[in-house]
């Protein structure tokens, strides 16, 4: 079998080569500067290669070499603070080595091999460990890194291990006779396995109320957020990376503009941690795979994230994963698709686009991994439907698969309502399997709030129709009531804004509060109102300006609680 061979034409991206007798996905390296590319459809002795780096300026006859390797990461201590591209180069490795022009044929390992680690062992010679069971430490920064065998090793005995300061490459313990080190490779198209799949029955917090309270991501759930050009897909995907509870962070920037990235990637060191009081980078792992940057990277930089993220499920910690913008990716694959002159599906798309996507999706899961401990990836995805058209096919197939949905409404944005999550177009299916835990976490009462909440936001979008043909004039003093009642849910509740420094995030037991709060209101208004209190007497009361101002204060629960009180007080002096 023959590893070297040529290449026989160039278009784009895609390149045909003969004379390497591949497997379908090596990886081989193309051309005089040997840029790197995957071996993606195979005809009698013509491969034709995705190549992940720019290929102008390279012609046929130029030289190819077949690695006869699958596209693999490196995965082990140094991964996090990293800034990959999406092959998973470190970027700022490769701008030392070329400056800030186009990266070609440069190899940069994933990970630091000259870096030494302070490795702790937890298993001692003589045990016996078996693949992905945790043999030893090392501290990288606030997380704890945990070293597991190799998945391939078999039961065997702990032949040596010990204390000390290591590379990834020396050996720190020998298994079975097998020399093990702290690095490990994995094939990025192949998921990493687990023991046994959970059921999403644990909610990721994310402090955005709009998510939590109405519409949840379960921990190794998928969601996903399509909007229009501007709606906010990455302001919130930067919100849940910063605040959900998710002990890692994997950021994937998949052919955005290059300057949102740069936000990220200067923001995200400035950003501090709440539980660590760390700089949010330290648990962070970020791939900038930029609209700059070649097509055929995206894909890769989309499997990349996820084997980065299953690594660190294995060792049981939850991952947020997000994805910005899944459309790129879709958009490099219907590129590379008609270059290869497949038959085009929907749009052009290939037929393979629903497949490939829910390939992506089905590797979020909550878990129990080989080490035994439970360990989860969440995986949020931006779809950026052409001018917000959601019948598109991106989207419509990433809904088939994706359990929640968070549209963003360019209504919403007109209106500068933030985030432009909309309440009656938005669901999540995991609503009933989270149901246990917000009655046993949050509040018994929770879900009937929530349910009471919806109701009422259901309720005056059929109202509005009403005002809009008649006035609100007409309208009965009660349905008056629900309209006030559902603004205040709306302002005081649903938009929050993401650069505030108190309401960017906002606690569970905040958010059934405030809850409480509406409600409150709510009912005491229709005492008020069986009561002979007119409606104009109800909204003028001060307590609806001191309620609406409360997130935005600094000692802002006391705030809530006073507000009850005023409340209490106020309604008082009109009999209630
Ligand atoms: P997209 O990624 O969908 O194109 P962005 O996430 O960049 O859109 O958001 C566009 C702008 O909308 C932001 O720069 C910001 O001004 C505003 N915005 C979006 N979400 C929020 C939010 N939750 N709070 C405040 N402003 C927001
Ligand atoms: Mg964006």
């Amino acid at each position: 079998m023959s590893t070297e061979g040529v290449i026989y034409r160039v278009a784009g991206p895609v390149v045909t080569a003969t004379g390497i007798s591949p497997k379908m996905y090596d990886v081989v390296h193309v051309g005089n500067e040997q840029l790197m590319g995957e071996v993606i459809k195979i005809v009698g002795d013509y491969s034709i290669i995705q190549v992940y780096e720019d290929t102008s300026g390279i012609k046929p006859g130029e030289p190819v070499t077949n690695t006869g390797r699958p596209l693999a990461v490196e995965l082990g201590p140094g991964l996090l603070t990293s800034v990959y591209d999406g092959i998973q180069r470190p970027l700022p490795v490769l701008r030392d080595k070329m400056g800030d022009f186009i990266y070609r044929g440069v190899s940069a390992p994933g990970l630091d091999h000259d870096k030494k680690w302070d490795f702790k062992p937890t298993v001692n010679v003589g045990d016996e460990v078996s693949g992905g069971q945790v043999i030893g430490t090392v501290q990288e920064g606030p997380i704890l890194h945990k070293i597991m065998a190799p998945v391939d090793i078999k039961k065997s005995k702990v032949d040596s291990i010990k204390p000390g300061s290591f590379t990834v490459d020396d050996t720190i313990a020998i298994i079975g006779g097998r020399e093990v080190s702290m690095l490990q490779y994995w094939p990025v198209r192949v998921p990493r396995p687990v023991s046994e799949k959970y059921q999403p029955d644990v909610p990721l917090v994310t402090g955005l109320r709009v998510l939590d309270t109405m519409f949840p991501l379960a921990k190794g759930g998928a969601a996903a957020i399509p909007g229009a050009f501007g709606t906010g897909k990455t302001v919130t995907q930067q919100s849940l990376a910063k605040y959900s509870d998710a002990e890692i962070v994997v950021y994937i920037g998949c052919g955005e503009r290059g300057n949102e990235m740069t936000e990220v990637l200067t923001e995200f060191p400035e950003l501090v941690d709440p539980r660590s009081g760390e700089s949010l980078m330290k648990r962070t792992v970020l791939i900038a795979n930029t609209s700059n940057m070649p097509v055929a990277a995206r894909e890769a930089s989309v499997y990349t994230g996820m084997t980065i993220a299953e690594y660190f499920r294995d060792m049981g910690y939850n991952v947020s994963l997000m994805a910005d913008s899944t459309s790129r990716w879709a958009e490099a694959m219907r590129e590379i698709s008609s270059r290869l002159e497949e038959m085009p599906g929907e749009e052009g798309y290939p037929a393979y686009l629903a497949g490939r996507l829910s390939e992506f999706y089905e590797r979020a899961c909550r878990a129990k991994t080989l080490c035994g401990e439970d360990g989860s990836i969440s995986v949020i995805g931006a779809v950026s439907p052409p001018g917000g058209d959601l019948s598109e096919p991106v989207t419509q197939n990433t809904l088939r698969i994706v359990r929640v949905f968070w549209a963003l409404d360019t209504k919403l944005r007109e209106r500068r309502h933030f985030p432009t999550i909309n309440w009656l177009t938005s669901y999540t299916m995991y609503d009933k399997q989270l149901l246990g835990w917000y009655k046993a976490n949050v509040a018994e009462d929770f879900p009937a709030l929530r349910a009471w909440a919806m109701q009422t936001l259901q309720k005056e979008a059929e109202l509005q129709e009403v005002v809009q043909m008649v006035g609100s004039d007409s309208l009965p003093d009660e349905q008056k009531v629900t309209l006030e009642v559902a603004k205040m849910i709306r302002e005081i509740y649903l938009q929050q804004n993401a650069y505030h420094p108190v309401d960017c995030y906002c606690p569970l037991p905040r958010q059934y509060k405030m809850m409480s709060l509406i409600k409150k209101y709510s009912d005491m208004s229709e005492k008020a109102l069986a009561a002979g209190v007119t409606v104009d007497k109800i909204s003028s009361l001060p307590v609806r300006l001191r309620f609406a101002q409360a997130k935005y204060e600094e000692n802002t629960d006391a705030e809530f609680d006073a507000v009850e009180k005023d409340m209490d007080a106020q309604f008082g002096t009109l009999g209630v």
